[in-house]
Protein backbone atom coordinates (compact mmCIF):
# COMPACT_ATOMS: atom_id res chain seq x y z
CA UNK A 1 0.00 0.00 0.00
CA UNK A 2 1.42 3.02 -0.90
CA UNK A 3 -0.61 6.50 -0.62
CA UNK A 4 1.82 8.96 -1.82
CA UNK A 5 1.02 7.45 -5.19
CA UNK A 6 -2.32 9.77 -5.22
CA UNK A 7 -1.93 13.27 -6.14
CA UNK A 8 -2.97 15.39 -3.13
CA UNK A 9 -3.34 18.52 -1.78
CA UNK A 10 -2.41 19.51 1.80
CA UNK A 11 -5.04 20.95 3.62
CA UNK A 12 -5.10 19.85 6.96
CA UNK A 13 -2.91 20.51 9.74
CA UNK A 14 -1.44 17.00 10.63
CA UNK A 15 -0.97 14.95 12.43
CA UNK A 16 -3.82 15.74 14.22
CA UNK A 17 -3.05 15.55 18.59
CA UNK A 18 -4.01 12.45 20.02
CA UNK A 19 -4.63 12.99 23.83
CA UNK A 20 -5.29 11.52 26.83
CA UNK A 21 -9.25 12.28 28.61
CA UNK A 22 -8.22 12.26 32.80
CA UNK A 23 -11.60 13.43 33.42
CA UNK A 24 -13.72 12.16 31.46
CA UNK A 25 -12.12 8.60 32.34
CA UNK A 26 -12.59 9.02 35.80
CA UNK A 27 -16.22 10.09 35.20
CA UNK A 28 -17.34 7.22 33.76
CA UNK A 29 -14.57 4.77 35.78
CA UNK A 30 -14.28 2.07 32.84
CA UNK A 31 -11.50 2.26 30.46
CA UNK A 32 -8.69 4.77 29.37
CA UNK A 33 -10.39 7.43 27.33
CA UNK A 34 -8.24 8.76 24.43
CA UNK A 35 -9.12 11.49 22.00
CA UNK A 36 -7.93 11.57 18.36
CA UNK A 37 -8.61 15.20 17.49
CA UNK A 38 -9.92 15.34 13.87
CA UNK A 39 -11.91 18.33 15.01
CA UNK A 40 -8.62 20.23 14.54
CA UNK A 41 -7.70 19.53 11.27
CA UNK A 42 -7.50 23.38 10.82
CA UNK A 43 -9.66 24.34 7.60
CA UNK A 44 -12.37 26.86 8.50
CA UNK A 45 -12.96 24.92 11.77
CA UNK A 46 -11.98 21.64 11.11
CA UNK A 47 -13.62 18.47 10.51
CA UNK A 48 -13.02 15.37 9.00
CA UNK A 49 -13.72 16.50 5.64
CA UNK A 50 -10.53 17.79 5.14
CA UNK A 51 -8.62 14.66 5.37
CA UNK A 52 -10.92 13.40 2.38
CA UNK A 53 -11.03 16.72 0.52
CA UNK A 54 -7.24 16.52 0.15
CA UNK A 55 -7.47 13.91 -2.24
CA UNK A 56 -10.87 14.65 -3.66
CA UNK A 57 -9.71 18.50 -4.28
CA UNK A 58 -6.21 17.01 -5.91
CA UNK A 59 -8.50 15.31 -8.56
CA UNK A 60 -10.56 18.21 -8.92
CA UNK A 61 -7.48 20.29 -10.05
CA UNK A 62 -5.54 17.62 -11.75
CA UNK A 63 -8.67 17.34 -13.98
CA UNK A 64 -8.79 21.36 -14.17
CA UNK A 65 -12.09 21.89 -12.54
CA UNK A 66 -13.12 25.22 -12.26
CA UNK A 67 -15.63 24.74 -10.18
CA UNK A 68 -16.82 21.84 -7.16
CA UNK A 69 -20.31 20.73 -6.39
CA UNK A 70 -21.64 18.63 -3.75
CA UNK A 71 -24.83 18.23 -1.62
CA UNK A 72 -25.70 17.82 2.18
CA UNK A 73 -28.20 18.57 4.64
CA UNK A 74 -28.64 22.08 5.61
CA UNK A 75 -25.57 22.13 8.33
CA UNK A 76 -23.46 20.34 6.81
CA UNK A 77 -19.63 19.94 7.76
CA UNK A 78 -18.85 18.49 4.59
CA UNK A 79 -20.25 21.02 2.22
CA UNK A 80 -18.82 23.63 4.37
CA UNK A 81 -15.45 22.55 4.33
CA UNK A 82 -15.72 21.98 0.27
CA UNK A 83 -16.89 25.68 0.00
CA UNK A 84 -13.44 26.72 2.25
CA UNK A 85 -10.92 24.11 0.19
CA UNK A 86 -12.53 25.61 -3.08
CA UNK A 87 -12.07 29.44 -1.67
CA UNK A 88 -8.19 28.06 -1.07
CA UNK A 89 -7.61 27.00 -4.33
CA UNK A 90 -9.40 29.69 -6.26
CA UNK A 91 -12.34 27.20 -7.61
CA UNK A 92 -15.87 28.02 -7.39
CA UNK A 93 -18.18 26.22 -5.29
CA UNK A 94 -21.98 25.22 -5.47
CA UNK A 95 -23.93 23.28 -2.96
CA UNK A 96 -27.12 21.70 -2.99
CA UNK A 97 -28.58 21.90 0.91
CA UNK A 98 -31.02 18.96 1.62
CA UNK A 99 -34.09 20.10 3.99
CA UNK A 100 -33.11 16.50 5.98
CA UNK A 101 -34.75 17.66 9.87
CA UNK A 102 -37.62 19.93 8.73
CA UNK A 103 -36.29 22.75 11.09
CA UNK A 104 -37.59 26.31 10.62
CA UNK A 105 -34.88 27.99 13.44
CA UNK A 106 -33.30 31.02 11.82
CA UNK A 107 -30.14 29.92 13.47
CA UNK A 108 -30.52 26.40 11.85
CA UNK A 109 -31.06 27.96 8.41
CA UNK A 110 -28.40 30.53 8.70
CA UNK A 111 -25.98 30.27 11.11
CA UNK A 112 -23.15 27.89 12.32
CA UNK A 113 -22.07 25.95 8.98
CA UNK A 114 -24.49 28.15 6.59
CA UNK A 115 -23.15 31.02 7.10
CA UNK A 116 -19.67 29.68 6.63
CA UNK A 117 -20.57 28.42 3.10
CA UNK A 118 -21.96 32.51 2.99
CA UNK A 119 -18.60 33.31 3.97
CA UNK A 120 -16.14 31.48 1.39
CA UNK A 121 -18.35 32.59 -1.27
CA UNK A 122 -20.30 29.37 -1.99
CA UNK A 123 -23.12 29.72 -4.32
CA UNK A 124 -26.28 27.31 -2.57
CA UNK A 125 -29.95 25.78 -4.01
CA UNK A 126 -32.14 24.24 -1.76
CA UNK A 127 -33.61 21.01 -2.12
CA UNK A 128 -36.66 19.09 -0.25
CA UNK A 129 -36.26 15.43 1.49
CA UNK A 130 -36.21 12.70 0.45
CA UNK A 131 -34.95 13.18 -3.18
CA UNK A 132 -31.94 11.35 -4.83
CA UNK A 133 -29.08 14.29 -3.97
CA UNK A 134 -26.32 12.97 -5.60
CA UNK A 135 -28.39 12.53 -8.84
CA UNK A 136 -29.75 15.65 -8.07
CA UNK A 137 -26.16 17.28 -8.11
CA UNK A 138 -25.23 15.55 -11.32
CA UNK A 139 -28.22 17.25 -12.84
CA UNK A 140 -27.16 20.75 -11.90
CA UNK A 141 -23.60 19.76 -13.13
CA UNK A 142 -24.57 18.44 -16.93
CA UNK A 143 -26.41 22.25 -17.57
CA UNK A 144 -23.41 24.16 -15.86
CA UNK A 145 -21.47 21.73 -18.48
CA UNK A 146 -23.63 22.27 -21.11
CA UNK A 147 -22.65 26.09 -20.20
CA UNK A 148 -18.63 25.43 -21.14
CA UNK A 149 -18.03 25.23 -17.30
CA UNK A 150 -15.27 22.31 -16.06
CA UNK A 151 -17.62 20.98 -12.96
CA UNK A 152 -15.94 18.04 -10.51
CA UNK A 153 -18.91 16.77 -7.90
CA UNK A 154 -18.11 15.38 -5.03
CA UNK A 155 -20.67 13.04 -3.53
CA UNK A 156 -22.23 13.57 -0.30
CA UNK A 157 -19.95 13.34 2.53
CA UNK A 158 -17.03 12.90 0.45
CA UNK A 159 -17.48 9.34 0.41
CA UNK A 160 -16.05 7.30 -2.55
CA UNK A 161 -13.05 5.25 -2.90
CA UNK A 162 -10.94 8.74 -3.93
CA UNK A 163 -12.31 10.72 -0.14
CA UNK A 164 -11.75 7.57 1.48
CA UNK A 165 -8.34 7.82 1.36
CA UNK A 166 -7.97 10.37 3.65
CA UNK A 167 -9.16 8.04 6.50
CA UNK A 168 -6.55 5.32 5.55
CA UNK A 169 -4.20 8.06 5.90
CA UNK A 170 -5.73 8.70 9.19
CA UNK A 171 -5.20 5.04 10.28
CA UNK A 172 -1.77 5.44 9.08
CA UNK A 173 -1.49 8.79 11.24
CA UNK A 174 -3.06 6.93 14.44
CA UNK A 175 -0.69 4.02 14.29
CA UNK A 176 2.02 5.59 14.45
CA UNK A 177 1.42 7.71 17.06
CA UNK A 178 0.37 4.73 19.07
CA UNK A 179 3.98 3.39 18.63
CA UNK A 180 5.63 6.74 19.99
CA UNK A 181 2.82 7.01 22.89
CA UNK A 182 3.77 3.25 23.65
CA UNK A 183 -0.39 2.62 23.62
CA UNK A 184 -1.74 -0.09 23.25
CA UNK A 185 -5.53 0.35 22.27
CA UNK A 186 -8.35 -1.70 22.48
CA UNK A 187 -10.80 -0.03 20.71
CA UNK A 188 -11.22 3.01 18.10
CA UNK A 189 -14.89 4.32 18.13
CA UNK A 190 -16.19 7.02 16.04
CA UNK A 191 -19.38 8.72 14.36
CA UNK A 192 -20.51 6.98 11.07
CA UNK A 193 -22.56 8.70 8.35
CA UNK A 194 -21.86 8.35 4.80
CA UNK A 195 -19.45 5.54 5.35
CA UNK A 196 -15.99 6.94 4.13
CA UNK A 197 -14.73 7.58 7.65
CA UNK A 198 -14.98 3.94 8.81
CA UNK A 199 -14.31 2.78 5.73
CA UNK A 200 -11.08 4.19 5.05
CA UNK A 201 -10.18 3.28 8.37
CA UNK A 202 -11.11 -0.07 8.18
CA UNK A 203 -8.88 -0.25 5.48
CA UNK A 204 -5.67 1.08 6.33
CA UNK A 205 -6.36 -1.18 9.76
CA UNK A 206 -6.93 -4.15 8.06
CA UNK A 207 -3.98 -3.54 5.15
CA UNK A 208 -1.31 -3.14 8.13
CA UNK A 209 -2.31 -6.16 10.05
CA UNK A 210 -3.23 -3.87 12.78
CA UNK A 211 -5.55 -6.45 14.93
CA UNK A 212 -7.84 -3.27 16.30
CA UNK A 213 -10.86 -3.52 16.40
CA UNK A 214 -12.94 -0.26 15.03
CA UNK A 215 -16.83 0.84 15.96
CA UNK A 216 -18.75 3.17 13.50
CA UNK A 217 -22.14 4.81 15.89
CA UNK A 218 -24.52 5.36 13.13
CA UNK A 219 -26.25 8.45 12.75
CA UNK A 220 -29.05 7.61 10.10
CA UNK A 221 -29.46 4.27 8.34
CA UNK A 222 -30.41 0.95 10.15
CA UNK A 223 -27.24 -1.52 11.35
CA UNK A 224 -27.12 -3.90 8.02
CA UNK A 225 -27.62 -0.50 5.79
CA UNK A 226 -25.13 0.94 7.41
CA UNK A 227 -22.20 -1.74 7.22
CA UNK A 228 -23.10 -2.77 3.87
CA UNK A 229 -22.80 1.07 2.63
CA UNK A 230 -19.03 0.91 4.90
CA UNK A 231 -18.06 -2.42 3.72
CA UNK A 232 -18.71 -1.89 -0.17
CA UNK A 233 -16.80 1.26 0.37
CA UNK A 234 -14.07 -0.28 1.65
CA UNK A 235 -13.66 -2.69 -0.81
CA UNK A 236 -13.49 -0.15 -4.05
CA UNK A 237 -11.08 1.55 -1.63
CA UNK A 238 -8.99 -1.04 -0.99
CA UNK A 239 -9.01 -2.07 -4.42
CA UNK A 240 -7.83 1.77 -5.44
CA UNK A 241 -5.11 1.26 -3.03
CA UNK A 242 -4.01 -2.11 -4.70
CA UNK A 243 -4.47 -4.93 -1.71
CA UNK A 244 -7.98 -6.18 -2.69
CA UNK A 245 -9.72 -8.31 -0.48
CA UNK A 246 -8.20 -7.20 2.74
CA UNK A 247 -11.38 -5.85 4.32
CA UNK A 248 -14.17 -8.95 5.68
CA UNK A 249 -17.42 -8.29 6.09
CA UNK A 250 -16.94 -9.31 9.92
CA UNK A 251 -14.02 -6.08 9.85
CA UNK A 252 -17.41 -3.83 9.12
CA UNK A 253 -19.37 -3.32 12.85
CA UNK A 254 -21.83 -0.39 13.30
CA UNK A 255 -23.95 0.02 16.20
CA UNK A 256 -26.98 2.36 15.79
CA UNK A 257 -28.77 2.79 18.97
CA UNK A 258 -27.67 6.04 19.16
CA UNK A 259 -29.52 7.57 16.09
CA UNK A 260 -32.64 9.04 18.28
CA UNK A 261 -35.42 10.49 16.33
CA UNK A 262 -33.52 10.78 12.92
CA UNK A 263 -30.85 12.02 11.46
CA UNK A 264 -29.56 15.98 12.46
CA UNK A 265 -32.15 15.58 15.18
CA UNK A 266 -30.26 15.00 18.97
CA UNK A 267 -32.04 12.62 21.37
CA UNK A 268 -31.22 13.21 25.43
CA UNK A 269 -28.34 11.19 25.21
CA UNK A 270 -26.90 13.66 22.48
CA UNK A 271 -27.32 16.07 24.43
CA UNK A 272 -26.06 14.54 27.36
CA UNK A 273 -23.02 13.48 25.43
CA UNK A 274 -22.29 17.47 24.60
CA UNK A 275 -23.01 18.70 28.44
CA UNK A 276 -20.64 15.72 29.65
CA UNK A 277 -17.27 16.30 27.03
CA UNK A 278 -17.98 20.24 27.22
CA UNK A 279 -17.48 20.25 31.35
CA UNK A 280 -15.17 17.34 31.85
CA UNK A 281 -12.63 18.03 29.09
CA UNK A 282 -14.05 21.22 27.28
CA UNK A 283 -14.44 19.59 24.22
CA UNK A 284 -17.30 20.32 22.23
CA UNK A 285 -19.20 17.92 19.86
CA UNK A 286 -21.81 18.76 17.80
CA UNK A 287 -25.45 17.61 17.63
CA UNK A 288 -25.82 15.57 14.51
CA UNK A 289 -22.04 13.41 14.39
CA UNK A 290 -19.88 13.56 17.04
CA UNK A 291 -21.97 13.43 20.43
CA UNK A 292 -24.08 10.48 18.97
CA UNK A 293 -20.89 8.75 18.24
CA UNK A 294 -19.72 9.89 21.86
CA UNK A 295 -23.38 9.03 23.24
CA UNK A 296 -22.54 5.33 22.03
CA UNK A 297 -19.47 5.27 23.86
CA UNK A 298 -20.41 6.67 27.22
CA UNK A 299 -23.42 4.04 26.96
CA UNK A 300 -21.33 1.36 25.80
CA UNK A 301 -18.86 2.29 28.63
CA UNK A 302 -21.76 1.96 31.31
CA UNK A 303 -22.86 -1.44 30.01
CA UNK A 304 -19.68 -2.71 30.36
CA UNK A 305 -18.89 -3.41 26.94
CA UNK A 306 -15.54 -1.37 27.15
CA UNK A 307 -13.97 -1.77 30.27
CA UNK A 308 -11.34 -0.87 32.95
CA UNK A 309 -7.91 -1.95 32.08
CA UNK A 310 -8.69 -1.58 28.26
CA UNK A 311 -7.84 1.70 25.78
CA UNK A 312 -10.53 3.48 23.89
CA UNK A 313 -9.76 6.29 20.93
CA UNK A 314 -12.43 8.12 20.33
CA UNK A 315 -12.07 9.80 16.91
CA UNK A 316 -13.42 13.28 16.95
CA UNK A 317 -14.82 13.92 13.53
CA UNK A 318 -15.54 17.61 13.76
CA UNK A 319 -18.78 19.84 13.56
CA UNK A 320 -18.75 22.03 16.43
CA UNK A 321 -19.52 24.72 14.29
CA UNK A 322 -22.96 23.28 13.85
CA UNK A 323 -23.65 23.66 17.44
CA UNK A 324 -24.62 27.55 16.94
CA UNK A 325 -27.58 25.92 14.15
CA UNK A 326 -28.65 24.46 17.35
CA UNK A 327 -29.18 26.39 19.84
CA UNK A 328 -32.81 25.74 20.74
CA UNK A 329 -31.62 22.75 22.24
CA UNK A 330 -29.80 24.34 25.09
CA UNK A 331 -32.63 26.64 27.16
CA UNK A 332 -29.64 29.24 26.77
CA UNK A 333 -31.82 32.16 27.68
CA UNK A 334 -32.63 30.91 31.32
CA UNK A 335 -28.82 30.02 31.78
CA UNK A 336 -27.25 33.31 30.28
C1 LIG B 1 -19.47 13.69 8.02
C2 LIG B 1 -19.22 13.61 9.47
C3 LIG B 1 -19.11 12.37 10.13
C4 LIG B 1 -19.31 11.06 9.45
O1 LIG B 1 -18.29 10.72 8.57
P1 LIG B 1 -18.64 9.84 7.29
O2 LIG B 1 -17.37 9.71 6.57
O3 LIG B 1 -19.69 10.63 6.54
O4 LIG B 1 -19.20 8.56 7.75
C5 LIG B 1 -18.83 12.35 11.47
N1 LIG B 1 -18.69 13.49 12.16
C6 LIG B 1 -18.80 14.71 11.58
C7 LIG B 1 -18.67 15.92 12.42
C8 LIG B 1 -19.08 14.81 10.22
O5 LIG B 1 -19.21 16.01 9.66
Amino acid sequence: MNLAQFPRVHLAHLPTPLEFMPRLTEALGGPDIWIKRDDCTGLSTGGNKTRKLEFLMAEARDQGADIVLTQGATQSNHARQTAAAAAKLGMDCHILLEDRTGYNHENYKYNGNVLLDVLHGASIEHRGPDLDMNAEMEDVADKMRADGRNAYTIPGGGSNATGALGYVNCALEMLNQFVTTSLKVDHIVHATGSAGTQAGLVTGLKATNANIPLLGIGVRAPKLKQEENVYNLAVKTAEKLGCPGVVAPEDVVANTDYVGPGYGIPAADTLEAIDIFARTEAILLDPVYSAKGAAGLIDLIRKGQFKKGETVVFLHTGGAIGLTGYTHEFDVAAKA
